[in-house]
């Protein structure tokens, strides 16, 4: 039995102590309001035991993660069709490059980058009745925690300093791959990057993907088992921006950043484990977030691969 509490405590003491020559984002003012020193890691095992130190139960905002769970909903919701309107390929660009829209015609190569999240966003407007309340129910269901809400004054700061996200969703619409409005998509997609939630909470709601799709709360079915290998595929190829290949590398497990310092990994048919660190290193993910997860793989002598 490999003891995950150890394995966390020691990796946390280690790390702590170390070096962070990352810094907070800025781009998007209110982010850069936070503690560079918060620290916290969860694994949630497949029985829900949880493992925790540091900052665990501190919710900060969970930024592109929630690009994972826009296109879990948007997967389920449609099925194979979502993949007409956005690819499942790496980008090996910025999160919110510009330049691979123009050469393969308004379609972006993943739902793990901006472009890709706008036009699953833009789904997600098409098919649900209260979108943005629907989409929050879907994250609280998956987390078992009512209370997670959106962070408005990060709602504003996005739309206040939006200017690239504004030129992909224009860009897309002139391609004809954005069916609504053009706001009230953005209003959206900034509403799903500034939800809240701590390292538990996301650990619980990733679980599923550890878990064949079943939640295991209810044993509700939320994506089948073939759904969620491919979400699983997609995350390890497209889940760190373009330094997909160096987390592969280092730590072997599929996995989603955010610009808001957390990082949630699976595991599959074990476990979800989420760490928040907000200090990022020059590809937009947490410093501390890689190598603790790299230290996980390698202390535990479990990955993927
Ligand atoms: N809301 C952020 C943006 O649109 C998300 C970036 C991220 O976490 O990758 O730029």
């Amino acid at each position: 039995m490999v003891n995950y509490q150890e394995i966390l405590q020691d990796i946390y003491t280690e790390i702590a102590s170390s070096e962070n020559e990352g810094k907070i984002a800025s781009y998007i003012p209110e982010l850069a309001k936070i503690d560079a020193n918060k620290f916290g890691i969860c694994l949630t095992n497949l029985v829900g035991r949880e493992y925790h130190v540091g900052d665990s139960d501190e919710r900060f905002s969970i930024q592109s993660i929630s690009k994972v769970f826009a296109a879990s909903l948007a997967f389920s919701i449609l099925g194979d069709k979502i993949w007409e309107r956005v690819g499942v390929e790496p980008s090996g660009t910025k999160f919110n490059s510009l330049i691979q829209l123009e050469l393969e015609n308004g379609i972006p190569r993943n739902p793990f980058i901006n472009a890709g999240a706008i036009v699953v966003a833009d789904m997600l407007i098409t098919h649900l009745k209260h979108p943005k309340n629907d989409y929050l129910e879907f994250v609280q269901k998956l987390a078992g925690e009512n209370s997670i809400n959106f962070d408005f004054s990060v709602v504003d700061s996005e739309k206040d300093y939006g200017y690239r996200n504004a030129a992909l969703i224009n860009f897309m619409k002139s391609y004809g791959n954005i069916e609504n409005d053009v706001d009230e998509v953005l209003d959206f997609y900034f509403h799903s990057c500034s939800i809240e939630m701590s390292c538990r909470e996301l650990s619980r709601a990733f679980l599923i993907y550890a878990n064949h799709g079943i939640l295991a709360s209810t044993g509700e079915k939320v994506l089948d088992k073939s759904q969620i290998k491919r979400m699983n595929a997609l995350m390890q190829t497209c889940g760190f921006y373009d330094e997909a290949g160096e987390f592969s590398f280092k730590v072997g497990l599929p996995g989603k950043s955010g610009v808001g310092g957390g990082i949630a990994a699976v595991f599959p048919k074990e476990y979800s484990v989420v760490v928040w660190s907000p200090k990022l290193n020059k590809k937009g993910n947490s410093v501390y977030g890689l190598k603790t997860l790299e230290l996980l793989t390698t202390k535990s002598g479990l990955s993927i691969f």
